[in-house]
């Protein structure tokens, strides 16, 4: 069976006698593209240590706490069998004592797209990823690019605050579809996962548009139009984005790395993606 923590002094054991730690924090649900950042982590670290805690903070009100899949006894048994050394699962009491008052704003990177349209979320996932990385005391943390501004908000936070964490991105795991991997994607009926696996398709096409010299402005057009068409029933954006800010931009500087990041709905549920460009 694999070791269960849920205190921080049992944590703080496991840690002391651990050389070189990989971390990987999830809410759970897990599918094979959390398994791939604990493959990431298996080959570069001894001991390896997932977290599974479904942060409250980082949901708004409207949004799908309660209804969040949980399946702890199944996600014990994947990281089992993927070598996990142990899976830790805070309780709430620990990560929001009585009184709890503390939190962390990243700005720059958090200000737009996820920001905009989820303006709770980056604190939340700020605050429980220091909260957590104190904790586990990790030398590696790896992060999924699936969520690549939050991966931009990570990398910012360990940098500002000089956290002593190397922080690797791990590659989008994707079905043979191309739809990315997601604990959300169990939400969707068979009809539309027709709708969501047009997602990526619509990327490659902002890409391919923004390389023969569109404008942002048409590029994000032409990728809203199609993602209508395809079924979508709402897009919070369709834009591509240079990597270091995030911030909006009225032509593309072909020298900056940029990339290209989508969230639309299907019904209710919100679907996010992006691809390097
Ligand atoms: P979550 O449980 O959704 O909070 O995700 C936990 C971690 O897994 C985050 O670093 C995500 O970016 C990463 N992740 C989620 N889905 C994928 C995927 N399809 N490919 C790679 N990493 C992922």
């Amino acid at each position: 069976m694999i070791k269960r923590i849920e205190t921080l002094q049992d944590l703080r054991a496991l840690v002391r006698q651990s050389e070189r730690i990989g971390f990987v924090p999830t809410m759970g649900a897990l599918h094979d593209g959390h398994l791939s950042l604990v493959r990431a982590a298996k080959e570069v670290c001894d001991t390896v240590i997932v977290s599974i805690f479904v942060n409250p903070t980082q949901f708004a009100p409207h949004e799908d706490f309660a209804s969040y899949p949980r399946t702890v006894e199944k996600d014990c048994a994947l990281l089992e069998a993927a070598g996990v050394t142990a899976v830790y699962m805070p309780p709430v009491s620990l990560m929001y004592p009585d009184g709890f008052a503390t939190s962390i704003t990243v700005d720059g990177v958090s200000r737009y797209l996820e920001g905009e349209f989820r303006p709770h979320f980056f604190q939340g996932v700020a605050t429980v990823v220091a909260k957590l990385l104190l904790h586990v005391l990790p030398d590696k943390a790896f992060f999924g690019e699936k969520d690549f501004q939050q991966l931009q908000v990570i990398r910012r936070m360990v940098d500002d605050l000089n956290m002593p964490v190397e922080i690797v991105p791990v590659p989008t795991a994707r079905d043979e579809y191309g739809l990315a991997l997601s604990s959300r994607n169990a939400y969707l009926f068979p009809d539309h996962m027709i709708i969501a696996r047009s997602l990526n398709k619509v990327l490659d096409a902002m890409i391919v548009d923004m390389q023969s010299g569109l404008s942002p402005k048409d590029v994000e057009t032409r990728a809203r139009d199609t993602l209508l068409k395809n079924g979508f029933d709402d897009v919070d954006y369709c834009t591509i984005r240079p990597c270091a800010t995030l911030a909006p931009v009225s032509s593309y500087n072909m020298h900056e790395p940029h990339r290209a990041l989508v969230a639309a709905r299907i019904g209710t549920t919100r679907l996010i993606d992006n691809k390097p460009v």
